[in-house]
């Protein structure tokens, strides 16, 4: 039986199944709205903004995001072909007109003749058949509840708590050190995993009164259940006690500063490796809700992260995701259940682009899988391989928050790295590399 059901008609499941049926299989769109909606989507279109009207930008040498809107464009992508049609003006960014464009993402969709539409709630694994499950940072509560009942409650999250992520290279090591805390560990690698700030009093003083006067942002009315107390801001923790985060996440017992051994910190932020590669670093604990001007400017109070460059900033929100690290194998398979793959928002990637390209990539291994074709994911060197590569294996799966595409992500270049060469001719390498690997990769996959 060559039919794929594809449970969910947002970004990734749209982007999924665009994708399977022009590979020839017949392909099943389930969704719930309009019958059962949710605290964001507003319509019953497929493709539906939740929120911002933009796809980010939209430089293809420059940007991350760029680059997978051409890699997309490259593999006949639905999600970006209707966003090009419906641009609005918007600089460098890809910014569009969101009603008539999800019409047009449903009427594509409807138009092929290999694509029918069931509408109405899935609330179980299906063990038969093969599924992608692409239903997004607001899967439906009884869904949420059976993929809790397959995957151990520990591995699915309904909230993420996504601490600041800063890259490594742009943290000052004349200041910061590394050290474990107590030098716990059995190797020397273990022993100075983390990385350490430290702060006087005053500087701690300076910080708290910062963290309490900065803009936050609001949840979403309806966003809050289920929420509770692991993951507590840190402005929160802040407005509980100007001691809290002293005694919290940057209590300094059990390190020396490196580089002053007399003088002992009043308070030490510490971050922690967020990839194998080593190139990304979250600060430990630091889960906030800063608006991102406030946040940027308050974290680079933090001595040693004063001209720190920010993969990804802090935030909270309702946010259904799998511990995919675990959980998923390279293709996008629920290991204990390889009939059913996930894709979007729910394999722990962020943003609508990333939704869109990792239903992209799910929709093609999984026609590839039908109809009896090898193929794997894009190599690790393009901004899809290195988002699934990061999902599937290359992120700390303790620490697994969702991730944004960013230049952290890809293997670094020969001869490039740090501050040796300009940051605009390194971005450019790494986007020429991308180019070249996902055109051969298309190409292989294609012939
Ligand atoms: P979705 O686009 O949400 O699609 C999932 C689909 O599955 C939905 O249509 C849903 O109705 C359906 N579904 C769910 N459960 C079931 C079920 N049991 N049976 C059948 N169908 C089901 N990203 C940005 O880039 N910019 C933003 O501004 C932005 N704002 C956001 C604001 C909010 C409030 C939220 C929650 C997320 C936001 N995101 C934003 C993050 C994310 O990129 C988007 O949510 C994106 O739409 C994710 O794509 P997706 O396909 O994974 O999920």
């Amino acid at each position: 039986d060559k039919t794929l059901h594809i449970v969910g008609g947002g970004m990734a499941g749209s982007e999924a199944a665009w994708q399977a049926a022009h590979m020839g299989l017949k392909v099943v769109l389930h969704e719930m709205r309009p019958e059962v909606g949710t605290f964001a989507h507003h319509t019953g279109n497929f493709g539906e903004m939740v929120c911002s009207n933009s796809f980010r930008s939209d430089d293809d040498e420059q940007n991350a995001v760029g680059l997978l809107h051409w890699e997309m464009r490259a593999a006949n992508g639905l999600i970006m072909a209707m966003a090009h049609k419906h641009r609005l003006p918007a600089g460098g960014a890809l910014a569009v007109d969101r009603d008539p464009f999800s019409e047009s993402v449903t009427a594509a969709l409807k138009a092929l003749p290999n694509v029918s539409v069931e509408y109405g709630e899935i609330t179980e694994l299906p063990t038969e058949g093969t599924w992608i499950f692409a239903t997004g940072p607001l899967t439906s509560p009884a869904l949420g509840e059976a993929i809790a009942r397959e995957t151990g409650t520990d591995r699915l999250a309904f909230f993420d708590a996504i601490a600041p992520i800063v890259y490594a290279e742009s943290i000052n090591m004349d200041v910061a050190w590394m050290q474990s805390r107590y030098d716990k560990g059995e190797t020397e690698e273990e022993q100075k995993a983390y990385l350490n700030c430290p702060m006087t009093k005053d500087q701690y003083e300076a910080f708290i009164d910062a963290l309490l006067a900065a803009e936050k942002t609001e949840f979403h009315e309806n966003e809050t259940a289920g929420y509770f107390d692991g993951c507590l801001p840190i402005e929160v923790m802040a407005e509980r006690g100007r001691e809290t985060l002293r005694f919290g996440p940057m209590k300094p017992i059990g390190l020396t500063n490196a580089h002053q051994p007399d003088v002992k910190p009043y308070a030490v932020v510490q971050l922690r490796r967020d990839n194998k590669l080593g190139t990304l670093l979250n600060i430990v604990g630091f889960q906030t809700k800063m608006k991102y001007g406030a946040q940027t400017a308050v974290l680079k109070m933090i001595p040693g992260l004063e001209d720190a460059r920010f993969a990804r900033l802090g935030g909270i929100h309702r946010n259904t995701f799998l511990n995919s690290p675990t959980l998923l194998d390279d293709q996008m398979r629920l290991k204990s259940r390889p009939n059913i793959r996930f894709a979007g928002q729910v394999t722990g990637v962020e943003g609508y682009v990333e939704s869109a390209a990792m239903g992209l990539l799910a929709g093609r291994l999984a026609a590839a899988e039908l109809l009896g074709h090898e193929m794997g994911p894009p190599p690790g060197t393009t901004a899809m391989g290195a988002l699934i590569h990061h999902i599937t294996g290359g992120a700390e799966a303790k620490s697994f928050q969702p991730m944004n595409v960013n230049f952290g992500l890809f293997p670094p270049l020969d001869g490039m790295r740090g501050g040796r060469k300009g940051r605009k001719e390194r971005y450019k390498g790494y986007t020429d590399r991308a180019k070249d690997a996902f055109t051969a990769w298309l190409g292989a996959a294609e012939s």
